[in-house]
């Protein structure tokens, strides 16, 4: 399973690109909103809720790291709220350039969101996992992906949640096409190979 996901802190136009393209093959993707876009952006928003599953991401895309437990919860808590206010529901979350301490998975879990906030460093080492308070189910790999590895006829072998942003979306628009393209070619003519649980388990 490849899950598609893109953070969206400051280009509404390519979440909503991204959004089609993907409608266009029925797939639905994920999309971590900051707060500041959910202000500016209401109804572009909840075009993106109709078919897509939508996260927190910020509010103003704090640097969670770098605050303190307090001022952790409050910036969850204003988005959270932001969001009940415009009644549209979010499922989980993904702190901000990746920065977070293990009281901010606390404060996530607390809200009952999953978090995917998977660093590439991170995906090899087990800390993660063993906190047991990551609510992302355990066979699924993050992974932040660009155009480059969309070129990798080998990439539809990869099970996971895939990362990117917003910003990134004219660089690989194109290339995303194509390998939608391809991968729904492929699997019409059932020649995609399964990847076996034990490849896509994180060590
Ligand atoms: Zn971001």
């Amino acid at each position: 399973m490849q899950i598609f996901t893109m953070d969206i802190e400051q280009d509404m136009a390519a979440a909503l690109a991204f959004a089609g393209l993907l409608s266009r093959y029925s797939l639905t993707g994920e999309f971590y909103i900051t707060g500041d876009m959910l202000r500016k952006y209401p109804a572009a928003v909840r075009a993106l809720a109709k078919r897509h599953i939508i996260c927190g991401h910020g509010y103003h895309h704090e640097r969670f790291a770098e605050l303190s437990l307090s001022q952790q919860q409050a910036v969850v808590e204003k988005t959270v709220a932001l969001f009940k206010l415009h009644r549209i529901p979010i499922k989980g979350w993904r702190f901000p350039y990746l920065s977070f301490t293990a009281e901010s998975l606390v404060i996530i879990a607390g809200q009952g969101l999953f978090d995917s906030s998977l660093h590439r460093h991170r995906i090899l080492g087990p800390f993660y996992y063993k906190k047991g308070i990551h609510l992302l189910p355990k066979h699924l790999r993050e992974m932040p992906w660009s155009a480059t590895d969309l070129q990798d006829t080998l990439f539809y072998q990869k099970e996971g949640r895939l990362l990117t942003h917003c910003y990134q979306f004219s660089h690989f628009r194109a290339a995303l096409e194509s390998y939608l393209a391809m991968r729904t070619s492929e699997s019409s003519s059932a020649a995609i190979p399964s990847v076996s649980r034990s490849s896509a388990r994180s060590p």
